[in-house]
């Protein structure tokens, strides 16, 4: 029951062996192949109506072979805000927010290790570990403890109390590291074959990808299969802007799309960790690892990521651009752009809002066109970065005026 033809490497286009354990080729990622002309002939948009509210409903377009290996919390279909107060501050005809902060474990992470631990448990994988920033860790600890398997999850030591506790929460094993994720991904490295670990860094096997593409599928439909002008996405490994980009390429190749229109998608980050904002401005195509990379919105503090290239080639092909956002401003905006919409906006969206100003000051977004951003994760999971000094007051003797004051 699975529509997947082939494994193909990112870097040179090899054919690789699905229904096997795949990790990297060459030391870059794996793309997953379906044969789009079998799926057109099997589905059509209108079988959607009335499927599972999940990112499930894809069925055809998702590689796991056997439903009973469907590892799932209810993932997807997450909705679709419309915030007319946040179009107007930035100058845009209509902005939307595809808000993420809903999803089990409150970030979108849990789209790609749904996936990716549906094809462990396909693949008959007992053990996985991830080097996490923050989220990943959640999601893959709450998804193993679904599928029952055994889970490790290394962080670097300032990852945020939330994000720890979460993980410990579902039983995985848990370590704080005095290092970047890039040293927790060299403990998963050297660790592996002792401990009989499967790595689950992003983009090291082929299927969060295919996990996180899911979020083009349901923009399309909600927005009646006719894309909005530009994407803006907080990007750290770039999974979720990598496997959109290759959402939409399926959805046309399958005829669904009503107009053939792609948005720009506009790829974010902070200044102070920016290496594929630094490679765009550049015009090179593989980025640099970021020296030093610090930053409050953690899921963006990824100084090297192996899919660089496939980020910056959907940045490219979609006329869209790579913007960093001020470092001290993360937080003022996600409060600005939560305080105008209700919605919980994580510090990497507030990436978003500052690439959004920019772009619009630069004119590459202009004022009658329709903006989508991404919240990727739930604001209350970053208790150390937004906590705000509140007034006290003594119930015995409660100061009236402080009140009036505030
Ligand atoms: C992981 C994460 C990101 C970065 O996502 P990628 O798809 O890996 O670029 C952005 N926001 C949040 C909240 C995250 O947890």
């Amino acid at each position: 029951m699975s529509f997947v033809s082939h494994l193909e490497g990112a870097i040179d286009g090899t054919q690789l062996e699905p229904r096997t354990v795949q990790t990297l080729h060459k030391d870059r990622p794996i793309w997953v192949k379906y044969d789009l002309d079998a799926v057109k002939k099997a589905v059509s948009r209108s079988d959607l109506v009335g499927r599972t509210d999940s990112m499930w409903r894809f069925r055809e377009l998702l590689p796991v072979e056997h439903n009973e290996n469907i590892v799932s919390l209810g993932e997807g279909m997450t909705p679709l805000v419309d915030c007319p107060k946040l179009a107007r501050r930035f100058g845009v005809k209509r902005l939307v927010i595809k808000d993420e902060s809903q999803m089990p474990t409150g970030s979108f992470k849990a789209r790609g290790l749904a996936m990716a631990v549906s094809m462990a448990k396909e693949l008959g994988i007992a053990t996985v570990a991830i080097p996490t920033a923050g989220n990943a860790g959640g999601a893959l600890a709450a998804y193993a403890a679904r599928a029952a398997m055994c889970c490790y999850v290394f962080m670097p030591g300032d990852t945020p109390a939330a994000n720890r506790a979460e993980a410990a929460l579902f039983g995985a094993k848990v370590f704080r590291v005095n290092g970047l994720i890039t040293d927790c991904a060299a403990i998963i490295a050297q660790g592996k074959e002792r401990f009989k670990w499967f790595d689950m860094s992003t983009l090291k096997e082929p299927y969060r990808i295919e996990g996180k593409k899911t979020m083009g599928f349901e923009l399309a439909e909600q927005m009646h299969w006719s894309l909005p002008d530009a994407i803006f996405y907080p990007t750290g490994g770039g999974t979720g802007l990598i496997g959109m980009w290759k959402a939409f390429a399926e959805l046309a190749a399958l005829d669904w799309l009503d107009d053939d229109k792609r948005p720009m998608m506009f790829s974010c980050q902070s200044s102070t960790c920016a290496p594929i904002v630094r490679a765009f401005e550049k015009g090179e195509r593989f980025a640099d690892p970021w020296e030093n990379a610090q930053t409050c919105a953690s899921g963006l503090r990824v100084p090297k990521a192996a899919g660089d290239f496939m980020i910056l080639d959907a940045v490219q092909e979609s006329g869209g651009a790579a913007i960093a956002a001020e470092e001290n401003r993360l937080v003022d905006l996600a409060r600005e752009a939560s305080r105008l919409s209700g919605v919980s906006v994580c510090p990497e969206s507030g990436a978003c809002f500052g690439a959004l100003e920019t772009a619009v000051e630069n004119g590459q977004v202009s004022a009658n066109e329709t903006v989508v951003i991404f919240n990727t994760g739930a604001a209350q999971k970053y208790v150390e970065a937004i906590d705000v000094d509140v007034p006290t007051l003594d119930c015995a003797d409660v100061d009236w005026n402080l009140i009036e004051r505030v």
